[in-house]
This record gives C-alpha cells, structure tokens and sequence, in this order.
C-alpha cells in the first residue's frame, strides 16, 4: 500500500514546538508499527515532519548510508539500522528511538520548571485542559502530566458536531488544540510522555509524585483526567497486524494511507459514524461492520443520516469480524453473519476498529474507589466508612457495583467534595470518573467543576485533613494516606 513515498506533515500552530534546527525526517517503512505510532505521535502533539518511506523513496537509502550497488547489499545494509530512524536538521540522528528520547529531542517539554504546584492535572484531555485553563487563570500554579499528547480521545475525531458554539463542526485536533493554546497562555505548565510513575505514600500536603525519568513534582492538590482507552478485539490475526492495517481509533493524520482503498470499521456507534463518514472522502469504498440489525440504538440521529447519505459507504448488518489476515500486512478479512453462521474472506486494505472504551485504573486498584467497570467514584457516589458512617440502611440502598475494594473508603468524618475520590484532594472528572456521559461537554464541566472545588479544598480543608490523616481519628484500615499514585505508572 506504500503509493505515496514520502508526506511533509505541517502542524501550524501557535504552541507548537520550536523543533531544533528546524527541519525534522522519520524513515521507516510503510507497514512498520512502530513508524505509524511515530507518525501519530508527532501529529497529535502538532511537531511538523517529513515521511520518508524507506522502500519507496531513494533519498531515503542515502539519509541511511544504505546506498550499494545491489538490492541484496542495500537490504543488508539497512539490516543494521535500527527503525524507525529520526533525522534532526543538526545531524543528530535517533535510531527507534523512545517516546521519551523524540519528546526531548524535537522540544517537547518533559520537565517541571518549579518545585511545587497548586495543582497537578494527570491527563490532557478535555478535561484535564478545561481544569487547566481554569486554573491557571485563576492563579493556581498549574501543571498538566500528559503521557501521550494534549487532546485524549477529543484529538482523534474526525469531526465533532455536537459540542455548543460549532454549528459546522470542528475537528478534533482543532478544538483541543485551541484549549491547549489557551491553558499555555495562562502560564499553565504542560510536561509531556515523563508520566507519573509512583508517589511518597508518606507525603501529602503536597503530595510528592516521581515521574518516568525520576523527577520529583510536589502539588497540594491533584486532578485525575486520565479518561478511557479502546477495547482490544480478541479475533485471530487482529493483534500481530495492529499498525500493518489494522488500528484502533481514527487517526484523521492516516487518511492518507486509504486513498483510493477498501477499507471496513468495526463498530457502531458515534465514532465509528465519524469515522466512517471521514475515511469516505478518501477511500474508494468504506464498510461498516455492525452486529445488530439498526443503528438507531447506538447512534446519534444526525450521524445515522450521515451515514446513509454516502454513496461509498455501505453498512453491513449481523456481521462480525472472524478474523484478518495477511503476511507483512492486512490483505484480506473473514466476514461472518453471525444469523447464517456463513463467512466470507474479502480483499482488505485497512480495517479500523472502534468498540467501545473502558477506563485506564487498573493502577487504581485498592488505593481508590472504583465501581465494577473501572470507573473513579466520587463525592457522593463513595462508599462511607464501615462503622462510622455506614448504617444498615445506607449499606442496602447502594448498588454493589458501588462496592470498593479494601483500603479505598472515605476517610474523614467531613463528606468528600462532589468531583473527589477516596483520597481526600485528589479529585476525578470526565470520562474516568462514574457517571457523566462520554462526552466532551461534561468532561469540559467538570473540568471547570474540579478547579472549584480544588479551591474550596485548598482553602478550608487541605491542612486539617492532612493532620487528621496522619493521626488521631481515622480507622486503620481506611486510612490510605496518599498510597494513590503508588501504581500510577501502569
Ligand atoms: C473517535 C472518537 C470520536 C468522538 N467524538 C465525539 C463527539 O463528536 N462528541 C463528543 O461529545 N464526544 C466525542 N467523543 C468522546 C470524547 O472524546 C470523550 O468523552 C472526551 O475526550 C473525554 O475527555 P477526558 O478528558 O475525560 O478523557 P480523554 O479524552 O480520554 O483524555 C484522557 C487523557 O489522559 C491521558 N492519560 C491517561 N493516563 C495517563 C497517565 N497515567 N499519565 C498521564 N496522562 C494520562 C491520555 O493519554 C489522554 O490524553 C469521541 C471519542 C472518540 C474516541
């Protein structure tokens, strides 16, 4: 599928990094899945570069000193290259390199400036962003931990036409984008890939986060917005071609690679609508697979008429994926109607899968409350304490999916604030936490709720709370200090 051999991604913006020397080259080649999460990378956090397919373009066997008179020398040649390759207009050159490693070297900031915050926001999605505006405008020293790039899920739609203020629609990268320039000009501080990694269970107020390269951050309070994650299809041939044509997501940055190609999703809901509808722009033809018998249920009104009204799309009803294959890359899919039983191989060029999501606090396990899904409880969704708090009556009015494991109750004989966890200051919102609806609008509201209440916390709790936590008047066996973060890295 190599037909374009090289592609110059310009991100212009305000915020994007100042990449040393200025121009920046990445050599892989087509099917690599490594190259597709560099490219991906590089788009989502706005750093122009030039895509150079190592098969396709001779340019690229001379960048590599792969240069020889036959394919055979050239192919052993490039044999001792470790890819992807970057290029950096000041001769340094980083062969596959960490994420950690292309952050540093195309000016990406990976380092806090200060030694203490207000406020750390872990996750720069739409509601890490809001919370960060927020925040820093209101003179909160600020600072957002974001492991991949500003935008979540929000920078991976293709259009969104449903958030308030955009009657034509926005893309995803664009609206983000636009939050992140804004949180920037407040002075709200962004570190980028060095995630959090652990925390001093000894400490709070502050609290003392270590990141991957071993930076200490001290913050007084902290807002967890780390939202939710694709759900891995369990289907022979999916997981070794991720990245050689299959992916999860839609990467709006890859459309490219469909131009003129057959190409399926699976999945049927809004993003896969979204997807669908934008991948047709480019493919010869787009096939959604769905496994009930309407879209009705599972999709917005607009999109659904969206989706019939275009003539390359077509939507194929009680089908399910039974497998995908191919050598180097996806070359065909197994289709099966799952009425019938009868299954169908078909020539395939991409497939893209979008199934749904679920939250990213496995790390959260025993140190803060979750319901049976993953999701953060807060406020007053949060078990009270066994035998202080806790009536017959309340401990039957609760949904077991409420029930937290051990060591993840509320503490403190003052309620949780409406957005907080079980670990007094440390707040949740949007798609991570129980609740709201999976959308940008209600994690942008809470959000802008969490920097309220980080205030209220800040002001009339943080220091009493810390005293009541490290003695008198807390069981035993709730008092979980600030263990949170202890796993964070997971
Ligand atoms: C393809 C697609 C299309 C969509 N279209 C729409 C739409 O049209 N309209 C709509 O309203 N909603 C849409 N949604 C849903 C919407 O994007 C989400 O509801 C919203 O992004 C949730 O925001 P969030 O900030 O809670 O979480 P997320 O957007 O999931 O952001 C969480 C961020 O936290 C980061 N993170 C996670 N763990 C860590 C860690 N340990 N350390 C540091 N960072 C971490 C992640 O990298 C991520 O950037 C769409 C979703 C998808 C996937």
């Amino acid at each position: 599928m190599g037909a374009e051999k090289s592609l110059t991604l310009i991100a212009g913006s305000e915020t994007a990094p100042r990449v040393p020397g200025g121009r920046l080259r990445v050599l892989d080649r087509f099917s690599s899945p490594a190259g597709l999460a560099l490219r991906t990378f590089l788009t989502r956090n706005r750093v122009p570069f030039e895509w150079i397919d190592i098969d396709a373009d001779p340019l690229a066997r001379f960048l590599l000193g792969a240069v020889a008179p036959s394919d055979r020398e050239v192919e052993d040649r490039l044999a001792g290259v470790r890819l992807p390759v970057l290029l950096l207009a000041d001769g340094r050159r980083l062969e596959a390199p960490s994420r950690l490693e292309v952050a540093r070297a195309v000016g990406l900031p990976t380092r806090p400036t200060q030694s203490e915050y207000d406020l750390a926001i872990v996750g720069g999605g739409p509601a890490g962003l809001t919370a960060a505006v927020y925040a820093a405008s209101e003179g909160l020293r600020t600072v957002v931990l974001e492991r991949e790039a500003p935008g979540g899920q929000a920078g991976a739609s293709a259009r969104i036409e449903n958030y308030p203020g955009f009657p034509e629609g926005i893309t995803g990268l664009e609206l983000t984008r636009r939050t992140y320039e804004q949180a920037r000009r407040f002075d709200a501080e962004f570190i980028l890939v060095n995630e959090v990694t652990a925390a001093d269970p000894s400490a709070r107020e502050p609290f003392r986060l270590i990141l991957l390269d071993g930076t200490e951050l001290r913050s007084r309070s902290v807002f967890l917005a780390t939202g939710v994650e694709y759900r891995f299809l369990d289907v022979p041939g999916v997981a070794e071609l991720t990245g050689r044509g299959v992916c999860y997501g839609s990467q709006v940055s890859e459309a490219f690679l469909y131009r003129g190609r057959e190409l399926f999703i699976i999945g049927s809901g809004n993003s896969a609508a979204q997807a669908a509808v934008y991948f047709a722009r480019h493919a010869r033809q787009v096939n959604l697979l769905v496994r009930g018998d309407s879209l009705d249920r599972s999709m917005s009104q607009y999109l659904v008429r969206q989706v019939n009204a275009v003539p390359n799309l077509s939507v194929r009803f009680h089908t399910e994926l039974a497998a995908a294959e191919g050598s180097d890359r996806l070359e065909s899919v197994v289709l099966r109607n799952h009425r019938t039983g009868t299954e169908t191989r078909v020539p395939a060029d991409g497939l893209v899968i979008l199934i749904g999501q679920k939250p990213y606090t496995d790390w959260a396990d025993g140190l803060l409350a979750r319901d049976g899904q993953g999701f953060l409880l807060t406020g007053p969704d949060l078990p009270p304490v066994v035998g202080r708090a806790r009536t017959a009556r309340s401990a039957r009015a609760r949904p077991t999916a409420f029930r937290a494991s051990s060591g993840s109750q509320w503490p403190l004989a003052r309620p949780p604030l409406l957005l907080e966890t079980s670990v007094p200051g440390v707040f949740a919102g949007g798609d991570v936490r129980r609740g709201p609806p999976k959308r940008i609008a209600s994690a942008v509201g809470d959000g802008a709720l969490a920097v309220q209440l980080v205030h209220t916390y800040l002001g009339l709790h943080a220091a009493a709370d810390a005293r009541a936590l490290n003695g008198a008047g807390v069981p035993k066996d709730v008092a979980v200090g600030a263990g949170f973060l202890n796993q964070l890295a997971s």
